[in-house]
């Protein structure tokens, strides 16, 4: 049985993301009634607008096998498992489909703005576990409040990119800057988007997947425009980190993204800047921007910025809830260490579920994404597990809770602890990484 009170109420799931339709399917299928908010307004809304980005993991491991059960009742057929999607193709051959599958389960519109025990701030401990949680939602039409007997919070990181700003914070100037700052991984088949950087002189800053494809592409474009300047901001003392480990990569396209990047830059008009962690960002009378690093370093003519750095969690929707987070990576304390990339190393990643992922809010839970806070390794795979096993333990089936049914790609690259800063020092691999790069190393 489960210790959660009032099963007469729904589960409150946040976003209808890969990670909250996941969730919903494994409701459905234990036939408990529940309700997905989406403040966007189609399924998967986060996923569309990166539609243009291929991903990396191929369809047999971003399809969910209990939504699969489910869309196969609605005469759906499966992608072909060996493929690779864009975001686009997965939100419409999948997500949406899922969305449709699940009908008036799933809120469009609905963005939450709070989520709190009924009549009950974060302060007092009476009756506090047998309370309802109250989840308040906007909508076109005004405020209302839903009523649910637990939550999953899986409204994912994409709307908290992370600054320029070295310290985290916006550099100086930067949000004065902002016409000229993209934030997301651009579309280079775009036209608008070919017409901003074509003979520009762009900065790309990042060392993740999302950088790599950036600079692939803004090297592309520089074949057929050859006055394309890009300057690639890396905060580490090396570049070589970036690239380590994309041959032993068990996910192949990862692997092949992170030799295309290194290739490109070599090859391209690529000026890498280490150690750059920016502090100031300048518009000089011609409207091209000057940026300068902590350490002194100064950057100018820059036409436009690709500031690709990672992401974090909102938390302020959750300010009433009692969370138990990690105080670097803004993840559940549990899970913090594994996916740490000041501690990381390999085979230290464990697929984990409701156990590591629990609050001291007993019945809420942060699953997807934002389980991550600002670690960049998620993997959808580890969502799906996350979702089974978190709703395993909402319906009381504790043994199907606590066993772990998943076995996550190895990868070639891992962190040591200080991998940071110091590029000379190993990982297990024999090479460190930066924090943006850091994947999942797993095998049970
Ligand atoms: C460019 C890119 C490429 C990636 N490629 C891969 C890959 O190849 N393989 C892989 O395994 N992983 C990949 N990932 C990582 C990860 O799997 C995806 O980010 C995935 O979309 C995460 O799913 P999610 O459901 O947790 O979050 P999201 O996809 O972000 O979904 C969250 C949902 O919540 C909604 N939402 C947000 N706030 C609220 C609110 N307050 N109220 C209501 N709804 C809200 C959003 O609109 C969104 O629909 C990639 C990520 C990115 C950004």
């Amino acid at each position: 049985m489960s210790n959660l009170q009032h099963p007469e109420l729904p589960v409150a799931v946040i976003g209808a993301g890969p990670a909250g339709l996941a969730a919903a399917a494994q409701l459905r299928s234990r036939e408990m009634s529940f309700l997905v908010i989406e403040a966007g307004s189609v399924a998967g809304a986060a996923v569309r607008e990166w539609s243009h980005v291929r991903l990396f993991s191929p369809w047999s491991e971003l399809i969910e096998p209990a939504a699969a059960e489910l869309l196969e009742t609605t005469g759906w057929t499966s992608p072909d498992r060996d493929a690779y999607p864009t975001g686009g193709t997965w939100a419409d051959d999948y997500l949406r489909p899922l969305a449709d599958a699940l009908g008036d389960s799933v809120r469009f519109g609905t963005r939450v703005v709070g989520v709190a025990k009924r009549g009950r701030d974060r302060l007092v401990d009476s009756g506090r576990e047998d309370e309802t949680f109250t989840v308040h939602v906007e909508t076109a039409a005004g405020e209302e409040l839903i009523s649910a007997r637990a939550v999953i919070d899986a409204s994912g990181t994409w709307s908290g990119p992370n600054p320029l700003g070295g310290d985290g914070l916006p550099a100086l100037g930067e949000r004065g800057a902002a016409d000229r700052i993209a934030y997301r991984i651009p579309d280079f088949a775009e036209p608008g988007t070919r017409a901003r950087y074509a003979g520009r002189h762009v900065v790309v800053a990042g060392t993740g997947a999302s950088a790599k494809g950036a600079l692939i592409g803004l090297v592309a474009l520089a074949e057929e425009h050859p006055s394309t300047r890009v300057s690639w901001l890396v905060r580490r003392a090396s570049v070589g980190a970036a690239f380590a480990g994309s041959d032993s990569d068990e996910l192949a396209e990862r692997g092949a993204l992170g030799r295309r990047a290194e290739e490109a830059v070599a090859s391209g008009p690529v000026r890498t800047l280490n150690s750059f962690r920016t502090a100031s960002v300048d518009r000089a009378s011609d409207g091209t921007l000057t940026l300068t690093s902590v350490d002194g370093q100064v950057l100018d003519g820059v036409d436009e910025v690709i500031a690709l750095t990672g992401f974090r969690p909102d938390l302020s929707m959750l300010s009433e809830i009692r969370l138990d987070l990690d105080p670097v990576l803004e993840a559940p304390r549990q899970l913090a260490p594994l996916i740490d990339p000041n501690v990381h190393s390999c085979g230290s990643v464990e697929p984990h579920g409701a156990k590591v992922l629990a609050q001291p809010e007993v019945g809420f839970y942060l699953a997807g994404m934002k389980s991550y806070g600002r670690a960049t390794s998620f993997l959808t795979l580890t969502g799906f597990e996350q979702t089974r096993s978190i709703v395993a333990e909402i319906a009381g089936d504790h043994e199907s809770a606590a066993r772990v049914e998943l076995t996550l790609p190895e990868t070639g690259v891992c962190g040591g602890s200080g991998a940071f800063d110091d590029a000379a020092s190993g990982g297990c691999c024999g090479t460190t990484a930066g924090p943006e790069l850091i994947p999942l190393s797993v095998r049970p």
